[in-house]
């Protein structure tokens, strides 16, 4: 497989539900035909390092069991890295247990701009997948638009946050990375 058709309204869902997550890795499933993702299923994280970490929770992996019956399988399976980027981590590699569903990877090293990349990974290969046609309609400025609606807008407080310091600005700042930027 040199090419995995996810449809652009699923790319989007994956960013956004990264983004709900963070700071903590998102995961789910997609269902869909041959090379094709249509139709996607959050999963809950059970992991127990989940910043690091992640662990689709059974009831969401058995969601395979509706689609199946429908004549879809589970072409992908997507994570977030919430500060690494969008290529399969040491771990993934060595846990990546269904060879035949697509690894998709959400980076949100850049908060205003989630990277997505998708992987094919089999007995400790990996091989990228492209999601071209994907991305073309996944600009930028939709991502970043994405970004802000999602981020809750923080309080620029004054002080260090003990008694005597208070809001300075409602809503002011975003998060990005580890640090709020104003
Ligand atoms: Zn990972």
């Amino acid at each position: 497989m040199d090419h995995f058709e996810l449809a652009p309204e699923l790319a989007e869902e994956i960013s956004a539900h990264a983004l709900e997550c963070y700071p903590e890795e998102a995961c789910g499933i997609i269902a869909g035909d041959g090379d094709a993702g249509t139709k996607l299923y959050r999963g809950r994280n059970l992991s127990a390092t989940p910043r690091v970490a992640f662990e689709l929770d059974p009831e969401t992996l058995a969601r395979q069991l509706d689609f199946e019956t429908a004549g879809l399988t589970m072409t992908a399976i997507y994570h977030s890295h919430p500060s690494g980027p969008a290529t399969p981590s040491e771990a993934d590699i060595v846990q990546a247990l269904y060879p035949d569903s697509v690894t998709i990877v959400c980076s949100l090293a850049d908060l205003s701009s989630p990277v997505l990349r998708a992987f094919q990974i089999a007995q400790g290969q990996v091989r990228e997948v492209s999601l071209e046609g994907t991305a073309r309609t996944c600009s930028c400025l939709e991502r970043a638009n994405l970004a802000r609606r999602q981020l809750r807008p923080l309080d620029i407080w004054y002080g260090d946050g003990s008694p005597g310091g208070g809001v300075l600005e409602p809503g002011a700042g975003y998060l990005k990375g580890h640090a709020v930027c104003y």
